[in-house]
């Protein structure tokens, strides 16, 4: 079997083709960030007109890359659901027509499953296992029993952890610094903290830490930096461009809170799992995957508290991370193994919202 995959949910045009075992022939992935990047935010207007003008070409070339043409291609997997609706309303539509004229079934695809299960074309991962997803848009927990078995256990009230480290990036204005000017917000943070002499220059409460769910909330820990960052910019008198001297050691003591909080949630999530038979004692599972899951501090926090668990936390390679078509495909080659039905075209319903799984949020309880 070979799938086409295609990705157009937010600001980037993917597409992907792989086999049964997941070998990759060929990827395209076209990115509207740089153009995102002057409107502080993806403008969904924008985002759909460069999707039409990029979405042919970046089917066509991953075709030609692959050296395959169309009648070699078994099915195609589009992402229906969740995301911006103008932006998805082109790759399906897309779709459709490649699936009209060549005769090929379509696979809807929900855009966070294909986040978590994306581990599984690299790492031998069994069902059930917990997946951490924490980016730009989203920050979500779920435990993976199967290819269609998902179990919502918590998810942001607030903001997601990207957006989060984003703004802080911007207020502390890291554009400015030369070797920073061109990376995510969030991996502009991570390295100031790496220079950091201390990540504790100031302490952050940590949050939701009474409630015994597993959802995350953010907006605090936002807030808190906004008004400290704002008295010491006082104190120092600082104006305009100008950067803050203690920097670093703010971005090191921002970066450990998110940390401390998604582990928090994390190591919750883990022991409710266990405690309900989801997953099991030992040699269990955590995959992280989003943007955010790039950050090696986090990441590195996350893998302290699993080895205290005897729990294995993996990443997908950073690429697999972000948003791409090759985790698209890869979700229809799951679904096709797992034997799959064929979808009938009118049925496609394409769903901006769409909660991802069973929505178990409110049994959390440990
Ligand atoms: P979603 O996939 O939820 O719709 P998105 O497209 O914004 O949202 P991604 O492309 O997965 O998400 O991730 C982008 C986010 O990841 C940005 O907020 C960026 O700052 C953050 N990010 C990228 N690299 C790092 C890093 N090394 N450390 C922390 N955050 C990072
Ligand atoms: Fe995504």
């Amino acid at each position: 079997y070979i799938v086409l995959g295609i990705e157009t949910s937010c600001d980037d045009t993917g597409t992907a083709i792989i086999d049964k075992k997941g070998n990759l022939f060929a990827e395209t992935l076209l990115s509207q960030n740089v153009i995102h990047l002057r409107y502080g935010g993806v403008n969904p207007l924008i985002a759909r007109d460069l999707h039409r003008d990029n979405i042919e070409r970046a089917v066509n070339e991953t075709v030609m890359k692959a050296k395959l043409q169309f009648q070699d291609i078994d099915a195609i997997a589009v992402t229906v659901k969740p995301g911006l609706l103008f932006s998805l309303q082109i790759g399906v539509k897309y779709a459709k027509y490649l699936s009209k004229i060549y005769h090929k079934p379509l696979i809807p695809i929900h855009h966070m499953e294909a986040h978590a299960l994306v581990a599984r074309m690299y790492n031998n991962i069994d069902f059930p296992f917990l997946a951490l997803l924490i980016s730009g848009g989203h920050c979500l927990l779920t435990c993976v029993r199967g290819t269609d078995d998902f179990l919502l256990l918590g998810d942001t009230l607030d903001n997601a952890p990207g957006e989060v480290l984003d703004k802080v990036a911007r207020r502390m204005k890291l554009r400015n610094i030369p070797d920073y000017s061109q990376l995510p917000g969030g991996r502009a943070v991570e390295l100031a903290a790496e220079n950091a002499k201390t990540f504790e220059v100031f302490e952050f409460p940590l949050p939701l830490h009474k409630q015994r769910d597993c959802n995350f909330s953010f907006s605090g820990l936002k807030d808190a930096f906004s008004r400290h960052l704002y008295k010491k910019e006082s104190e120092h008198n600082i104006k305009g461009d100008e950067i803050i001297p203690e920097v670093n050691e703010l971005c090191a003591s921002f970066q450990y809170a998110v940390a401390k909080h998604i582990v928090h949630r994390a190591e919750r999530a883990l022991k409710f799992c266990i405690l309900r038979n989801y997953i099991p004692v030992d040699n269990s599972t955590l995959v992280v995957s989003g943007g955010v899951a790039s950050n090696n501090f986090i990441f590195k926090c996350l893998q302290c508290m699993g080895n205290a668990m005897k729990c294995n936390v993996l990443r997908p390679p950073p690429k697999l991370c972000t948003d791409n078509g090759i985790m698209i495909a890869w979700n229809g080659i799951e679904k096709i193994n797992s034997g799959y039905p064929s979808t009938d075209m009118e049925l496609i319903d394409i769903d901006p919202i769409a909660p991802l799984g069973v929505n178990v949020k409110d049994e959390v309880r440990y």
